[in-house]
């Protein structure tokens, strides 16, 4: 078989601006050892997110200048709103500026005092917006999805044990939601089944309890049905994604992900008195039902890269280019989650580097190595993201520590992840040297987002 080429030529470039090791030496130490701190432009290759950093296709561009800004009723919004309507068979589609924004309303609704939500892994945006309810949300991930170094194909899936177990013994009268976040984001990109989809929708419906789905990566977690669950090699992309929401009574979606959107989301529904509700709180914060917080421009790029997303030669360069990166790493012995997972590789920072103990942040140290090596932007995924502290002040460890390299959709070639491979292969040949961090200084809530550290003595 021939080598899976990018399937797109380039029209438009930005540069990468180049730096010496010295020159990072000081740029990390003025950012207190926090990616987040860095500016991009001293960032040479930047695997901090995948999130609104795809690269816009020139239809895209073209739709942009198509788009209507009309306070109501644009043209813009009705292509966006048939598009939705179309993918996912959900008739009520409600913009938003961000998928957070829709998460805000939707928990503003069925969170508060006393109730679950429920799902496989909640991203923590998800997280944070059920908890600000007063909600408490239970992640209820599959046995094969907390073992990072075994590989399993379908590790995003929701326990349905656990969950029959849980709604027995909390009630379905407290749990008001359970969401499927496909793929499993914070649960290392990896899928959901469509037959771990029907079951839990069966429970859901059993016990009259609506079920949403997180849709932000809905293409490659089709993808992964396609490739890898018996009955659906033979179908369409379109047609997975179908099924796929045909089990939901809604979702919310982050349109910087698998939409190849810079900004926008939505919320799409099938209950007209839910919908109502939603827009009520809409027009409050994001806008007017017809636009949200998003101008007429960027409804047109959404709708348009929403179709793109689901094209099998893109889906295949895709997972595939994620699946190089993993595999030259595997072969060189650094210890990553397997799988690959759907839009990142993740690297298990207490494997990689077993000298330095969990209260020295692990995950932050290999970030800041990686970017010292070869100005690779990186980011934990391990105790200063999820941490906690005792009463006693004593660190209480995240369940896995990991560090998230998640590759933007169409924006590096083959070369560049050659280059970041190379280069943590280079830091793992000298993990002895890398010493743990302290931090000097956090916030209550989020703190990874804004800590400061420094290197342990
Ligand atoms: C990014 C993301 C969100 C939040 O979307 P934003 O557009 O960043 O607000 C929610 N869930 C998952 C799984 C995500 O990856």
């Amino acid at each position: 078989m021939h080598t899976i080429i990018e399937p797109f030529r380039i029209k438009s470039v930005e540069p990468i601006y180049f730096n010496t090791k010295e020159e990072r030496k000081n740029i990390l130490e003025t950012a207190f050892y926090n990616p987040f701190l860095i500016h991009s432009t001293d960032v040479l290759i930047d695997l901090l997110t995948d999130s609104g950093t795809s690269a816009m296709s020139s239809n895209q561009w073209a739709g942009i200048m198509q788009g209507d800004e009309s306070y109501a009723g644009s043209p813009s919004f009705f292509r966006f709103e048939k598009t939705i309507q179309d993918i996912t068979g959900l008739p009520l589609v409600i913009p938003t500026h961000q998928g957070r924004a829709a998460e805000k309303i939707l928990f503003s609704i069925f969170g508060g005092r006393g109730k679950y939500i429920l799902s496989n892994t909640l991203f923590d945006t998800t997280r944070a917006n059920i908890e600000f309810s007063g909600a408490e949300g239970i992640d209820l991930v599959c046995e094969e999805g907390k073992h990072p170094g075994i590989p399993a194909p379908f590790k995003g899936n929701m326990d349905t044990g656990l969950l029959e177990a849980f709604i027995q013994e909390k009630g379905a009268e407290n749990i008001p939601l359970v969401i499927l976040t496909v793929t499993n984001n914070s649960g290392g990109g990896q899928p959901v089944s469509m037959q771990n989809i029907r079951e839990v929708k069966k429970i859901c419906v059993e016990n009259t309890i609506p079920l949403f789905i997180d849709a932000c990566r809905f293409a490659e977690n089709a993808w992964f049905i396609k490739l890898r669950e018996a009955g659906y090699a033979d179908k369409t992309i379109p047609e997975i994604v179908k099924e796929l929401f045909g089990y939901a009574d809604g979702c919310t979606m982050s349109a910087k992900k698998d939409a190849f959107a810079n900004i926008g989301g939505f919320l799409a529904m099938r209950n007209e008195s839910l919908a109502q509700q939603c827009r009520n709180l809409l027009i409050m914060t994001e806008g007017f039902p017809t636009y949200g917080g998003l101008a007429g421009r960027d409804l047109e790029a959404i709708a348009i890269g929403l179709i793109e997303v689901m094209d099998e030669s893109y889906l295949q360069y895709r997972i595939r280019s994620i699946e190089y990166l993993s595999n030259k790493l595997v072969d060189a012995g650094v210890p990553v989650m397997l799988p690959a997972g759907g839009h990142a590789v993740y690297l298990i920072a207490d494997e990689f580097l077993p000298h330095i103990p969990i209260e020295q942040y692990p995950g932050q140290a290999l970030a800041a190595a990686l970017y010292l090596e070869g100005g690779i932007r990186s980011v934990e995924i391990g105790s200063l993201m999820f941490g906690k502290y005792d009463t006693a002040g004593k660190l209480i460890p995240a369940q896995l520590e990991l560090v998230r390299l998640a590759i933007p959709r169409r924006v590096y070639t083959q070369s560049h992840i050659d280059y970041v491979a190379e280069v943590i292969i280079e830091v793992y040949k000298k993990r002895d040297q890398i010493k743990g961090l302290t931090i000097t200084e956090e916030a209550p809530a989020l703190r990874h987002f804004t800590v400061k550290l420094k290197p342990h003595n």
